[in-house]
């Protein structure tokens, strides 16, 4: 492999000692400052035949996907074509870091964002490089939770530097297409993908990278496609034009985007009434610091049953009560272990743990930074927000406002008006039925099927979907937050970052690089 010692970036010169060192790829990039065209571009010419090099096609431009390309760039040791086809969130930042809004943090500390499992440091040396942090020690730079903006950024960037140079030396040429992915019909050892606008695209293997699914429709949801006072995709920009401080606005859900929704109408400075309705009415937690802490579970954990393992869970829990620490301490040291005691669990304990414990597991693991926290608690105290613990029956149009039928923890039915109602419930509970036209397609054609939770889709030990007779595909690979039935822990970066790099060496038939393990725990110390 070519390497240029020349152009090393300095960000790459501060390893720690006992940290694995870097392919020699990283080093070899003369263009690193040369700026370059990686916008998306509409295709016009035919993708399907070109058969000069193997081609990957990655379905999906977010995190997932643009890691995975940038780690097929990283370990190419032979010529290779990637075509990314993204649509819908920006290129590179997806639905979590393609946001317009300053005020929404990451909920990760910097230290645990690296977009590289191998260099855990990477994330935190970039942001090292920028002015607005000059005065920041790296010890409390570590712990900042940054503008998700900022990470949008970086993404971006190692973007620019891995897939965007047309350095003569590289083995991978990469392509951009902005058009949506509909459907991929096998053709000899690979398939193609059909796109809704554009040409199709033969590809040697597809990588399924799509992220977080659209949010789920409500019932009635339909009626108010066109109605302004409904807001169906969170993501989009409502918040552009808000109604006057005397209305109410309905939040759906109380969950991370719920949080997202509430701390941008305060950054507004709008100081109307708002509702938030969930069936547990929780919101998530706040990030803390905590102390060292070993787990109570035994090394043999993923072998335990549910209920051993809830009982050992709720005794680490009074534990930490006991010495008065946060008992979010031991849902945080199993989070290296959590994909093995999912994978080991029955259908049924899967099934119990979704009905019992997820509520609680999800408030306390994915929590929340201290500013964004002190918001919403700022809103709670003061009267502005009030949290309703409902299920949601159906919405209705009203002439002045959009009804919001509930039944609330008593079994009683109750109306919420809202003159603005926003949908954070997240995206659909039944992958099969979430009408999404590819993944439609694919369950079609026997290519895929949903897990066994029908949250996703299955895939094998090396991220090979499997298809309908349930053998893993020679050219089908899918990673992210569509493997939650599969693996449980698998929708931030800590175990995106992983597949990335995993599954480009499964791409190019090579054994996984050993990565040294490093504690992704979440508190800090
Ligand atoms: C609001 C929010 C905040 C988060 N904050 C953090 C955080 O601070 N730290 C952390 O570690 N994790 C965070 N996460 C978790 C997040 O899921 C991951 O970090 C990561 O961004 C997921 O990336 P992805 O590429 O898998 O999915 P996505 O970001 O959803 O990207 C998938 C992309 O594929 C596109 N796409 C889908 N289907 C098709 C198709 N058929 N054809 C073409 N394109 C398609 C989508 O439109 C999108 O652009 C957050 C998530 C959300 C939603």
């Amino acid at each position: 492999m070519v390497t240029n010692k020349r152009t090393t970036h300095a960000v790459f010169s501060g390893q720690q000692s006992g940290q694995p060192r870097l392919p020699s790829i990283f080093n070899r990039n003369p263009a690193f400052y040369t700026p370059v065209n990686l916008e998306p571009v509409q295709t016009t010419t035919p993708e399907a035949n070109s058969t000069r090099m193997n081609t990957t096609a990655i379905i999906g431009g977010g995190f997932s996907g643009t890691l995975a390309s940038v780690n097929l760039v990283r370990f190419a040791k032979k010529q290779q074509r990637v075509v990314i086809v993204n649509s819908g969130r920006p290129f590179g930042r997806g639905t979590a870091y393609g946001t317009t809004r300053p005020e929404h943090l990451l909920n990760v500390a910097a230290r645990n964002m690296s977009a590289f499992p191998d260099h855990p440091d990477h994330f935190f040396h970039w942001l090292r490089s920028r002015c607005e942090f000059d005065s920041v020690p790296d010890a409390e730079l570590r712990e900042t939770f940054v503008p998700r903006q900022i990470y949008g950024d970086y993404v971006r960037g190692v973007a620019t530097h891995f897939l965007g140079s047309h350095d003569p030396r590289s083995q991978v040429e990469c392509k951009v297409i902005e058009d949506t992915a509909v459907d991929i019909e096998p053709r000899g050892d690979g398939g193609v993908v059909l796109l809704e606008k554009g040409q199709p695209i033969e590809a040697q293997n597809v990588l399924l990278a799509t992220g977080n699914q659209p949010p789920a429709g409500l019932p009635g949801a339909e009626r108010l496609a066109s109605d302004s006072r409904y807001v169906g995709n969170p993501w989009k920009n409502w918040h552009e034009s808000l109604p006057n401080d005397d209305a109410h606005i309905v939040v759906l859900g109380t969950g991370l985007t719920a949080v997202d929704v509430v701390v941008t109408l305060r950054k507004k400075g709008w100081n109307g009434r708002i509702t938030a309705i969930s069936r547990n009415g929780m919101l998530p937690q706040r990030h803390f610091r905590g102390i060292q802490w070993p787990s109570v579970v035994p090394d043999d954990g993923q072998h335990r049953s549910l209920q051993e393992l809830s009982k050992l869970i709720r005794q680490d829990c009074e534990r930490l009560r006991g010495v008065s620490q946060n008992p979010a301490i031991a849902v945080d040291k199993l989070r290296g272990r959590t994909q093995a005691f999912w994978q080991n669990l029955t259908i049924e304990e899967k099934q119990r743990f979704l009905k019992e414990y997820a509520p609680s597991w999800n408030v306390i693991r994915h929590r929340i930074a201290g500013p964004i926290h002190d918001a919403i608690t700022d809103s709670l105290d003061c009267g502005q927000l009030t949290i309703i613990p409902a299920t949601i029956q159906s919405l209705s149009a009203e002439e002045r406002t959009i009804d919001v039928s509930l039944i609330d923890t008593s079994s009683q039915p109750q109306t919420v008006h809202g003159d603005l109602v926003i949908n954070c419930t997240g995206p659909k509970a039944r992958f099969s039925n979430s009408g999404i036209p590819l993944y439609q397609q694919l369950f079609a054609r026997g290519l895929a099927k949903p897990d066994d939770m029908d949250m996703g889709i299955a895939v094998d030990s090396h991220f090979a979907v499997i298809d309908a007779d349930g053998q893993s595909s020679a050219f089908l690979h899918a990673i992210g937050p569509i493997l939650k039935g599969t693996l449980w822990e698998t929708v931030a970066v800590p175990e995106l970052r992983a597949q990335a790099m995993h599954v480009a060496q499964a791409i190019l038939l090579q054994p996984p690089v050993h990565i040294q393990d490093f504690d992704t725990i979440e508190y800090c110390i």
